[in-house]
């Protein structure tokens, strides 16, 4: 009997909400909705002086507690095990989205 393969699932549709702007405090919330779920990230820009932003990434909750560089391809870097794994992450893709759109 031939073994069947399941085509690959769809990449689930992932969004990002600033739901917080960083004030003077410079401290802002994001959401990231992702397969019918949602996770909220409180983030601070921190000083980085190796090239792009950086960003104080901590997903409300849970404790984690990321450090993300968004800039060139090259500059772009995060802690969590999605980059480590893949070269690209949420965190890193949702920070893009945010700059890129002037929300932060
Ligand atoms: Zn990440």
């Amino acid at each position: 009997m031939p073994i069947v393969s399941k085509p690959a699932s769809p990449t689930p549709e992932r969004t990002i909400t600033l739901t917080f702007s960083p004030g003077e405090r410079g401290v802002g919330v994001f959401r990231i909705t992702a397969g019918g779920k949602s996770h909220f990230y409180t983030f601070c820009e921190i000083p980085c002086h190796i090239g792009g932003r950086g960003y104080a990434v901590h997903r409300t909750g849970v404790g984690n507690l990321y450090h993300v560089r968004v800039g060139t391809p090259s500059e772009c870097s995060c802690e969590c095990m999605g980059f480590l794994r893949h070269s690209k992450c949420r965190h890193i893709l949702g920070l893009q989205a945010l700059i890129a759109n002037g929300k932060i």
